[in-house]
């Protein structure tokens, strides 16, 4: 079995066809997905996604690249992180690429997720592109270690990867490493250790080859699955049954599921 570790199933172009994207999961041993928040106005329906299906999560937070929203305190964060299937914090971080400036906000933004994080023992769900310095001396200043979490869609390098790791996060690889030209992404994925690494869709986003340039859905997390197997010249199964694992033990899902 496979687990999605990242998708937005509330976004409109997934929503309407959710049934069937249900089915397709279930076609392809796709069991679990984490349906992760970018924004507090859109919360309640990645939250009522988590309560209707019990196969689905949700994580609370606001995305680094939405700049026109009122900046979230750890509190307020933290209040909508007490429910049984809001599994962790985030999506937040720092991306230094789709945003230029002075991006003191981004920062200090990405603090109260790491703060509201730590309030509620849940671990974060961690967005980083083109500031992986700053992001990991963020979460270092802010104790990140103590809750844990993922390094999410990562395209960092092994050094990167490395000392998140030692933070006690975990690696998750998206689309992005079945693709012909992410050669050093591959080397990183090659090389990890496999009880820190996720996989993951970032659906409607990214979606892997042979899928590539089409809009992305959950099922097809296995293709991420794939080729990590191919890299790593392991059986599929070792991979799936790694990163299930991993999920369960980073999100503290117990085998017999949540309540909501
Ligand atoms: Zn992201
Ligand atoms: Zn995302």
């Amino acid at each position: 079995m496979f687990i999605d570790s990242h998708c937005h199933l509330d976004f409109p172009d997934l929503a309407k066809d959710l049934d069937q994207l249900l089915v397709n999961m279930q076609k392809n041993q796709v069991t679990h997905a984490l349906c992760v928040g970018v924004n507090l106005p859109d919360f309640p329906r990645v939250r009522a996604l988590a309560e209707t299906h019990h196969n689905l999560f949700a994580s609370v937070g606001v995305h680094p690249d939405y700049e026109d929203e009122i900046e979230p305190q750890a509190h307020e964060l933290a209040k909508l992180a007490h429910h049984p299937k809001v599994i962790a914090i985030g999506e937040t971080g720092l991306d230094y690429f789709r945003l230029q400036g002075d991006m003191e906000w981004q920062r200090e933004r990405f603090r109260q997720h790491i703060r509201a994080a730590l309030e509620v023992n849940k671990p974060l769900i961690i967005h980083t592109r083109s500031a992986a310095a700053d992001t990991l001396r963020i979460m270092r200043e802010e104790g990140a270690s103590q809750v844990g979490g993922v390094m999410h869609c990562f395209t960092e390098t092994r050094e990167v990867a490395e000392q998140a790791i030692a933070m006690n996060f975990y690696i998750s690889f998206s689309g992005i490493v079945t693709f012909k030209n992410a050669v050093a992404l591959k080397e990183v994925a090659k090389s990890i250790q496999l009880d820190r690494m996720l996989i993951e869709t970032d659906s409607p986003y990214l979606a892997p080859v042979p899928f590539r340039g089409k809009q992305n859905q959950p099922a097809f997390v296995r293709h991420v699955a794939e080729e990590i197997a191919r890299l790593r010249a392991a059986e599929l199964n070792d991979i799936a049954i790694a990163t299930t694992n991993n999920f369960f033990n980073l999100f503290k899902i117990p085998r017999n599921g949540l309540s909501t």
